[in-house]
């Protein structure tokens, strides 16, 4: 079996290296680095995945840190195979694990940050995954958003009922999102208040080397607030961010970030307005030369087998 891995691993790997031609750039989404696999999270990575997933990149690809790979596009100089590595959020363990794993393999990422969770704060979908992972009731109530009276004596029924939830409340306004996340918390028996970063473990990383990228100020779907809302919550977050890191900060990803779904047309003028270089975005997709700057698309590798992971980078890139 291992060898079998191994060869198909080789195979993909001369194909890969037949993608030289192709001036392409391809992003890569991460959120979380786990410390080890988590019931609560199968989307997520662990330590042991991302490094082999690091190993693979630094060996077979060409990871630039996004300001160069944008300027080298722009002066038709991008290496072939190129890829960037961004995370979004700023979760603690982006410092406390992926950053370890990063420079062992010699890789510069973006990290795009929410600044109002920074020092303890937990995102409205967070509250809701931690809270019901430390329920200690067999049944929980959700009549009130019609979802019924849901088991959560398993932990695969845990796992299932906290996405019903998310999906449930995810395009509610943000104040009234936050209120039943609340209301879910406080049915919990607490919640952890170290899952993001604090603004030393911000300025560490950014000291480190990595680039730090703008993500609003309250992670909001942009497009269920008015115009000043969205402007606040763009601005605020720059100016924060520049005043901790004493830098300039020139990309932006925008908060799930599927186009007139989460972000309008009018939000990009904005964000061209605050001062930002660039933005990402999340549609699948690889960039050339010709992609508008301000909506860059990138690519979740969410395959946890490693010929999997490199036949998906492969296929993307040959334009699948
Ligand atoms: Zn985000």
């Amino acid at each position: 079996m291992q060898s079998l891995i191994l060869l198909g691993l080789k195979q993909l790997a001369t194909i890969a290296s037949g993608l030289g031609k192709k001036k392409k750039l391809f992003i890569l989404i991460f959120h979380r680095v786990l410390d080890e696999p988590d019931f609560m999270r199968p989307g997520e990575v662990d330590k042991k995945i991302f490094t082999w997933q690091m190993q693979l990149l630094a060996k077979y690809f060409n990871v630039l840190p996004l300001a160069d790979a944008l300027d080298k596009l722009d002066q038709d100089q991008l290496p072939s195979r190129a890829v960037c590595i961004t995370f979004d959020d700023g979760y603690a363990d982006n410092y406390l694990n992926a950053l370890a794993i990063l420079k062992q393999h010699n890789l510069t990422a973006t990290f795009f940050i929410a600044t109002g969770y920074l020092n303890g704060g937990i995102m409205w979908n967070d509250k809701v995954i931690e809270a019901v992972r430390n329920m200690q009731q067999i049944e929980l109530d959700l009549t009130a958003i019609e979802l019924g009276k849901l088991s959560i004596a398993s932990e695969h029924q845990k796992y299932q009922v906290a996405q019903q939830i998310i999906q449930k409340i995810k395009h509610l306004q943000p104040k009234q999102r936050s209120q039943y996340a609340e209301g879910i918390a406080q049915q919990s028996q607490g919640l952890p208040n170290d899952l993001m970063m604090t603004d030393n473990q911000l300025k560490s990383l950014h000291q480190s080397g990595m680039e730090i990228g703008g993500h609003t100020v309250t992670h909001p779907i942009l497009a269920t607030l008015n115009a000043q809302e969205v402007e606040q919550e763009i601005v605020d977050n720059k100016a924060e961010l520049e005043r901790l890191l004493e830098t300039r900060i020139d990309f932006f990803a925008y908060p799930n970030g599927r186009p007139e779904q989460d972000y309008l047309k009018e939000h990009i003028s904005i964000v061209k307005n605050a001062g930002y270089k660039a933005a990402v975005s999340t549609p699948w997709g690889v960039l050339t030369k010709q992609t508008d700057r301000y909506q860059l698309p990138r690519f979740t590798p969410w395959d946890k087998q490693e010929v999997k992971f490199m036949l998906r980078m492969i296929l993307t890139y040959m334009g699948r």
